[in-house]
């Protein structure tokens, strides 16, 4: 394959203009592929193991990635260290400085905003507390494009911003920039990019949405992957976002499970007593009415201002506090339990808030999940922290619009001629 496309010089027709524009094809799936295994692998790699294992040749695996060094994608580092055997190769991770996503996440309680690099690290970040439940998205928009410039504003000149992207709480209509409905927001049917297009920061760049708890799983799923988690297991899970709102993702060998629209993993608005609570989605006793940030603190005596840091300081002195967290965490086991009867997971994550209420919340869920997960027995279900950090949908967002670069860096190059 390689040798035939080498550009010989042989007389007659090599490749017909439909071969030609397959080998085209073929090289462009190829850098795709290169690139993907820079930027997925837990630490840096070599031209001679990438091209083992992507079954290249060790000629156009080099040629490849001396094409992505050239766009300024891929950096060359030092020289591997090597027993005494072969010559050393050259170790290669992704590139930091050139392009990035810009992850923008709106939450019922919050904004924040980051700039993620091709190699995960962040270039730039905000955050600001503020209150959207039953909000004017006009408003909201005009917040969130008040904090995106200042961080753009501030990012060095060489970082080029390859897209934007929005996570919101809600059900997106796919493939358009439109919220179906966010219960928390009290937004439906809004034209959130048609808003956001028109904020100074972000008028110059394509703008799209994605969930928070789908956006959250897939920082997580990157964070798994770094810390070394590469293994099948590690790499399915069912993650829990805990915000006022309750979101979930179904990952499964680091990819979540969309379903038909895009609106799988509503764990929020899995019902635990349908004599319970209304939920602001119109139904009866739903989750997020047991375990939400909002009915975590209101149960708790506490205002909805109330920060998590004060929430856990409360804790230590609060009878009051320590039942409302017992009370969301045996939902969230009944809500856990539920789902893992339904899908085939061993791991819970819980991100979000869940994340910093980790300790208080995971024995409730477990004790929940031994006594009604029928498989529980066999495969033993494991509870535990998100590792992608703080605001991990603003970083999911990130990773979001890197994921298009990644998945066609041909047209990235095409479009970008570096020196
Ligand atoms: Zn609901």
């Amino acid at each position: 394959m390689n040798k035939r496309g080498g550009g010989s010089s042989r007389p007659g027709p090599l490749l017909s203009p439909v071969g030609a524009a397959r080998q085209q094809s073929l090289r462009t799936h190829n850098l795709a592929l290169v690139l993907r295994a820079v930027v997925e692998a837990p630490g840096p790699l070599t031209r001679a193991r990438i091209a083992g294992a992507l079954g290249l040749t060790r000629s156009t695996a080099s040629d490849l990635v001396d094409r992505l060094i050239a766009a300024r994608l891929v950096d060359e580092l030092e020289p591997e260290l090597v027993g005494r055997a072969g010559r050393p190769g050259m170790l290669l991770a992704p590139h930091r400085g050139g392009v990035a996503g810009l992850g923008l996440e709106i939450q019922v309680d919050h904004l924040a905003v980051r700039v993620t690099a091709l190699d995960g690290s962040s270039l730039g970040e905000a955050r600001e507390a503020g209150d959207h439940r039953a909000s004017d998205p006009a408003v909201v928009a005009r917040s969130l494009g008040r904090l995106a410039a200042q961080v753009v504003t501030q990012l060095p000149a060489q970082i080029e911003l390859a897209g934007a992207c929005v996570s919101v709480p809600a059900l997106l209509r796919s493939g358009s920039g439109i919220v179906a409905l966010a219960p928390n927001l009290a937004w439906s049917g809004v034209d959130l990019v048609a808003l956001l297009c028109e904020q100074p920061g972000l008028r110059a760049l394509p703008i799209e949405l994605g969930n928070d708890a789908d956006l959250s799983a897939r920082a997580e799923a990157r964070a798994r992957a770094v810390a070394g988690g590469t293994a099948r297991e590690e790499q399915s899970f069912l993650y829990i976002a805990g915000e006022v709102g309750i979101g979930g993702a179904i990952v499964v060998d680091g990819e979540p499970a969309r379903g038909q629209h895009g609106w799988s993993g509503e764990i929020g608005h899995t019902v635990i007593d349908r004599s319970g609570p209304r939920c602001a989605c119109g139904a009866t006793g739903c989750l997020e009415q047991y375990a939400g940030l909002d009915v975590i603190r209101r149960r708790s005596g506490l205002s909805l201002e109330t920060t998590v840091d004060q929430l856990l300081d409360r804790e230590r002195r609060s009878i009051r506090v320590r039942r409302s967290l017992e009370w969301a965490s045996a939902a969230i086991g009944v809500a856990v339990a539920t789902t893992l009867n339904l899908v085939d997971v061993e791991r819970v994550v819980l991100g979000g808030v869940y994340a910093r209420l980790f300790d208080h919340l995971a024995p409730g869920i477990e004790r929940e999940v031994r006594s009604r997960v029928l498989a529980a027995r066999w495969a033993p279900v494991e509870v535990v922290a998100a590792l992608a950090g703080p605001d991990s949908a603003a970083t999911g967002a990130g990773w979001r619009v890197l994921d298009g670069v990644v998945a066609d860096p041909a047209r990235w190059i095409a479009g970008h001629s570096h020196p």
